[in-house]
């Protein structure tokens, strides 16, 4: 007989930005139990499920999360009280019912993500397996390559630049164990770099990486190789470059703000500007590289820089099937970021991963910019066999909790496979 659910339960706890969000706990009918913590951005796309947050009526000048803590211990315990806790489709697909809306506004996306994860997490525990292994069913686990926040820049950092991420991406190492320690160095050569040429930085930005004043987005750039160098790497053999230009954020009026430069810039002069930098600095891929519904930017993006980087859509797709159908079949983006609280459940961000890898869209998991110290998404990418995975900085817990993780996970695999 399978384990049932018995029970949900969810609680008020805070995130990295010190912003309420949910933990949920679970209780099987075997009396295990697993709770699982709700992640929360701030860059948001306009296309991602709705979260629940008590507005006037709450706490936390009204980012309390009450409202969606009882769809949980309400609606939501009802509903799946006696359902077979491994039977992850069944349980997403009833709050999916149960919600009755495309976005999860009712519910809230953030009640339904937070049962999701505690109703897997448990159901592992029941089998005895570790998340990645109950996570991964008939797909094949991999430690993913990590994308590793340097400097920060847009709503991260204050917006002293407009661009959000340049994060190195340490491609040249046999494993995550080595490919860490090379990015934890090079966050120190940046912060030398940085004060050495007179900035002052007094803490690290939302996702752990710097936030200095730079006199342009392209100085970012340099500083990156810069860094690459001083710690003793081949900028593009060993270490290369990501961005997440977050362009949605500086876009006004059809045209993109680049306000630190005091330039404005339509689609076809940012796409001249990326082929400037794909020229000039190793770049391996854009995310966000055109605003959410500038659909005919991101399809001249792709025809004019989708053979030489990978263009990720964030905000674009919104970890949501019918976007990334349609990025394919336009032809809009090559590889798409997955966050889980974008569509709200397991079984929906597994459908997103397994339908780019499909067609050979490259998946980047994805942390939010307001984390916990909840590790679920290491053991999820690794699960996923989707490859790539973008944490944030190496400071900061929420950020250093996954990563640990996942040299726990490798760690263990390659013992197992020594053995
Ligand atoms: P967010 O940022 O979590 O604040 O949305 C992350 C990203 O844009 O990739
Ligand atoms: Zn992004």
């Amino acid at each position: 007989m399978a384990v049932k659910i018995s029970a949900l339960q969810a609680f008020q706890i805070l995130d990295s930005r010190g912003k309420p969000t949910l933990e949920v706990e679970a209780w099987l009918t075997d009396g295990t139990t697993a709770t699982a913590q709700v992640p929360s951005g701030v860059s948001t796309g306009r296309h991602e499920a709705k979260e629940l947050r008590d507005g006037e009526d709450g706490c936390y000048e009204g980012q309390s999360v009450f409202s969606a803590i009882s769809s949980v211990n309400g609606p939501i315990a009802v509903a799946l009280r006696g359902l077979p806790a491994d039977n992850q489709e069944l349980v997403d697909q009833r709050m999916i019912e149960i919600d009755g809306t495309s976005d999860k506004s009712n519910l809230g996306a953030n009640a339904i993500l937070g049962v999701s994860c505690a109703v897997a997490r448990a159901a592992a525990s029941h089998k005895g397996q570790p998340l990645w292994r109950y996570l991964a069913g008939e797909r094949e686990p991999r430690i993913p390559l990590p994308m590793i926040n340097i400097l920060s820049g847009g709503l991260h950092a204050g917006k002293q630049i407009e661009f959000q991420d340049f994060l190195a991406v340490p491609h040249g190492f046999e494993t995550l164990t080595t490919g860490l320690e090379a990015v934890v160095r090079l966050h120190g050569s940046m912060h030398r770099l940085l004060e050495q040429d007179g900035h002052v930085l007094t803490g690290v930005a939302d996702e752990g990486g710097w936030g200095p004043r730079l006199k342009s987005n392209e100085q970012a750039l340099e500083y990156m190789v810069r860094a690459i160098e001083l710690t003793g790497y081949k900028p593009g053999e060993q270490v290369s470059i990501a961005i997440d230009a977050a362009a949605t954020h500086f876009y006004q009026d059809g045209k993109y703000n680049l306000q630190s430069e005091k330039r404005l810039l339509t689609a076809e002069q940012m796409i001249d500007l990326y082929a400037g930098w794909l020229d000039a600095y190793p770049i391996v891929s854009i995310e966000d590289a055109m605003a959410e519904d500038d659909w005919e930017g991101w399809k001249q993006a792709c025809r004019l820089l989708g053979s030489r980087c990978k263009l990720i859509g964030d905000d674009l797709l919104a970890t949501n099937p019918d976007r990334l159908e349609r990025a394919i079949e336009e032809q809009a983006a090559n590889a798409v970021l997955v966050k889980m609280n974008q569509i709200g459940t397991l079984t929906e961000t597994m459908k997103v991963v397994d339908r780019a890898h499909e067609v050979g869209f490259q998946a980047v998991f994805s942390a939010r910019s307001g984390d916990t110290e909840d590790s679920f998404l290491a053991d999820l990418a690794v699960a996923s066999g989707a490859g790539h995975v973008k944490i944030g900085s190496v400071t900061r817990s929420e950020r250093l909790a996954k990563y640990n993780r996942l040299l726990r996970i490798e760690s263990n695999m390659s013992q197992k496979q020594a053995a």
